[in-house]
């Protein structure tokens, strides 16, 4: 995630940003920040790093009764926790200048190591997916070549749309059941089914192994259309069934057929359709934006 604060500190600094980070190189470390949940995070990788370092470093985090830290190869992992107020940004910028000063005074010879290969070569900051990195030529173009092969295989997987159609329409089954009870004994249309339709339905579309893809997306989405309809259909002949207090099938298909009743239906299922469309809409943007092979990696954007 990313908030003004830091993205203002990241502008301030001439730092790039992906989706979630803002990433740059100050003095001869390569820096990611970002928002937590009610934490601000600041990761530091420096071309080295000893022991020496990292008690001076441990001691300027004990001063400041900053609690939480992580050690990584060559980095540290920073964590301003926040309880009520956001981290002050002005702090935790001074922090990051303290760091990487001592860096640049300890290693003044010292260029940002790539952070794949750790060779101090030509590298920039990309943004792959919703993280970062610094790399070096070598390591983007085998990073690109892996990512090629992954979306091959992605293409090449099974699709299995019929399974996965099935599993959705046999997992929506619940949703029709609720529908029925809430029309029955609320007398409420239910327009909640609608949620409950998509829910089950992508549960039982991955269940069954449906390829997630916007295809599979559109799957589920398919199919909870057919089933609002469907569910209404079912709610509605049990209503008449409970009237007439007789489970005559033939019986209910007449008085389904008469026109006053067919009238009725149909304003039943159109308000049904109304009060759902747009979670549907919302829901086939975000399942089929999920569902995308949506990985990459690009140079990391202006802030
Ligand atoms: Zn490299």
């Amino acid at each position: 995630m990313l908030w003004p604060g830091i993205k203002k500190l990241g502008k301030e600094l001439g730092f790039k940003r992906t989706n979630s980070q803002v990433v740059g190189i100050l003095k001869n470390c390569f820096v990611r920040m970002y928002d937590g949940k009610n934490m601000k995070i600041l990761e530091i990788f420096s071309p080295e790093i000893d022991d020496t370092d990292k008690e001076y470093i441990l001691n300027l985090l004990n001063q400041n009764k900053i609690k939480k830290n992580e050690w990584k190869n060559n980095g540290i992992i920073i964590i301003f926790e926040e309880y009520i107020r956001p981290y002050s940004i002005i702090k935790i910028k001074n922090i990051l200048f303290t760091i990487v000063e001592h860096f640049e005074q300890k290693y003044p010879d010292a260029i940002p190591k790539c952070h794949k290969c750790g060779e101090q070569k030509n590298a920039d900051v990309y943004s792959t997916g919703n993280t970062s990195d610094f790399l070096c030529s070598d390591c983007l173009r085998r990073y690109k070549n892996d990512l090629d092969r992954e979306y091959l295989e992605y293409q090449q997987l099974p699709t299995n749309y019929l399974s996965g159609f099935i599993g959705a329409l046999l997992f929506s089954i619940p949703g029709i059941i609720i529908t029925v009870l809430l029309f029955l004994f609320l007398d409420r249309l239910a327009a909640v089914s609608a949620i409950l339709y998509i829910v089950f339905g992508m549960k039982g579309y991955k269940t069954f192994k449906g390829k997630t893809s916007p295809l599979g997306a559109l799957i589920i989405i398919a199919v909870g259309i057919i089933m609002i309809g469907i569910g209404i259909l079912v709610a509605y002949s049990a209503v008449i069934l409970r009237e007439l207090k007789t489970f005559d099938i033939d019986l209910l298909i007449q008085i389904l057929k008469m026109p006053e009743v067919g009238k009725e239906l149909q304003a039943n299922i159109i308000i049904a359709y109304t009060v759902s469309i747009f979670y549907i809409i919302i829901q086939l943007f975000q399942i089929t934006r999920e569902w995308k092979f949506s990985k990459n990696i690009q140079k990391a954007r202006d802030i």
